[in-house]
């Protein structure tokens, strides 16, 4: 039997204009097409945040999908309404097509071919938040909290992020890097260039912190994610005059890091260096995301292999790209990766191939009958 068509469903989402914080009804569509399929629907809006919970199946093994219904801003100069869910030559234009409604659709479509066979072999369930392209404090990291305590754990969650370069099929992401912002403050004295000896230059305190910290490579990678970058993304002074040693000197740096490391402990390394340098000092660090691996083993061959059968491609392991909402999933449970071809995400013209969507249907329904046998 086919698999039904995910691009009605596709369309529909796409005309809402579910810009993150709004959801514009794009979960009320959601719900009701999960709810004609037979599923549990429980809505969790948090500080105005639209997520939703949908579950059918009440045993093991459970297999959970995740992903967002809220978009980026569409910015100017598309050739389409990016929120008319319009077919062209073959493809879907709008905001969200393949980041990630389209994705959400196909899992839906997925899911609807499995039904056809009976109740489902285990559980499947869905958790959709509309705070992924946004700070991400009211989604999918709540949910994650509201599933914990009710001990409702998936045995494995598929997040349906684009992770293909090019082609269906080419990269499933099993973990991703974790992600520190740093802002730093040296305070100094001010004073003459002609007498430093009655001033404290906070620059020169401020570059040798900086050397010290980019002078060595965090680590040298692991089997599965590359070397930890930091990267000092910024330094003000702010002095017009060139006759005056400045009061104070900010810089401001990124780590992306690998499981080699954890936010905590990057971040007194910062603290140390620093306090090496500069005895008066102020430091901000805000840590987006840590790290996560799900490690090679049954579940993700699983997920490959039924990846493979249905695209006909081989994909690769990797964990390359920014942070996702799969870092707070990996709190719960094993986590991988795998939607659509991501080389239009946030551009103008997003768009997906509606055949490309089809065929992810189809991978997903293949994904189904690997974990729900
Ligand atoms: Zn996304």
């Amino acid at each position: 039997m086919a698999t039904p068509d995910p691009l009605p469903l596709a369309q529909d989402l796409l005309r809402c204009a579910s810009v993150t914080p709004a959801d514009a009804g794009a979960q009320d569509i959601l719900a009701e097409a999960l709810a004609a399929l037979g599923f549990t629907v429980t809505r969790l809006p948090f500080n105005g945040i639209a997520n939703l919970y949908a579950r059918i199946g009440d045993r093991a093994p459970h297999l959970c999908f995740a992903g967002h219904t809220d978009v980026v801003p569409p910015g100017a100069g598309w050739s389409a309404d990016p929120f008319a869910g319009t077919v062209a030559d073959g493809r879907l234009i709008g905001r969200g097509a393949c980041d990630m409604k389209g994705a959400i659709a196909a899992w839906v479509a997925a899911c609807e071919a499995h039904l056809q066979a009976g109740p489902p072999r285990g559980s499947l369930s869905l958790l959709i938040t509309g705070d992924e392209e946004g700070v991400a404090t009211d989604g999918t990291t709540r949910v994650v909290d509201w599933l914990a305590d009710r001990h409702e754990i998936p045995d494995f969650c598929l997040v349906g992020e684009p992770t293909n370069p090019a082609r269906l099929g080419e990269v499933i992401k099993i973990g991703r890097r974790g992600s520190l912002n740093a802002r730093i403050v040296v305070h100094g004295t001010q004073g003459h260039v002609a007498y430093p000896h009655l001033a404290d230059n906070p620059v020169h305190r401020l570059l040798a912190a900086l050397a010290e910290l980019t002078a060595e490579p965090l680590d040298t990678g692991t089997d599965w994610f590359e070397p930890s970058s930091l990267q000092v993304v910024g330094i003000d002074v702010d002095n017009p005059a060139m006759n005056v040693i400045p009061a104070q000197a900010r810089a401001a740096l990124n780590i992306r890091f690998n499981d080699r490391h954890t936010g905590a402990g990057l971040a007194a390394h910062i603290h140390e260096v620093l306090a090496r340098h500069a005895d008066r000092a102020e430091l901000d660090i805000a840590i987006s995301g840590e790290p996560f691996l799900t490690a090679p083993g049954p579940a993700v061959d699983r997920l490959r292999a039924a990846i493979t059968q249905a695209t006909g491609i081989t994909p690769r392991l990797d964990t390359g790209g920014g942070t996702s909402d799969a870092r707070f999933i990996a709190r719960l449970c094993p986590v991988a990766e795998f939607g659509l071809v991501g080389a239009t995400m946030h551009k103008t013209d997003e768009a997906v191939p509606v055949a490309e969507l089809r065929a992810l249907a189809d991978a997903y329904r293949a994904v189904i009958a690997a974990f729900l046998p």
